[in-house]
């Protein structure tokens, strides 16, 4: 069914308990955890605990959610005081742009200077 878990999927098992991960913040729809190979100082993942392939599948099913994502990307953002330097959010879609967890995902980045554009 459209959001449920799914057996092989790296953040369905995250958010299982199965993998460990270094959690920074969670409520009833979120999760948020640090990225394993950081891009910049900070480099944390926000993911809706629903299952849906990339952040517009989300969005079309579960909008509500999908702006809790949203919501949790500034107040880490702010937890993490990167928000007067500047930061970046970012959901890589599809392979060809970087994606390679098919679990929508958050990526919130700063504490250092970002490019634009980026590569
Ligand atoms: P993307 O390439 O946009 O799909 O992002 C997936 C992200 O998940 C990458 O930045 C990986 O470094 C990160 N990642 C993969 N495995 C883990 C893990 N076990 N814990 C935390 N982050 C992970
Ligand atoms: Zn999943």
């Amino acid at each position: 069914m459209a959001g449920e878990p799914q057996a092989d999927c790296l953040f369905c098992k995250i958010i299982a308990g199965n993998i460990p991960a270094t959690v920074v913040r969670e409520t009833d729809t979120t999760v948020a955890f640090r990225d394993i190979n950081p891009q910049a100082p900070t480099h944390v993942l926000v993911i809706p605990k629903v299952h849906y392939a990339d952040a517009a599948a989300l969005a079309a099913a579960e909008p509500g959610i999908a702006a809790d994502v949203l919501r949790e990307a500034g107040r880490i953002a702010a937890d993490e005081k990167i928000v007067e330097h500047g930061y970046r959010v970012v959901f890589n879609t599809g392979a060809g742009a970087g994606q390679t967890v098919f679990h929508a995902h958050a990526h919130v980045l700063g504490g250092r200077g970002l490019q634009w554009p980026p590569g």
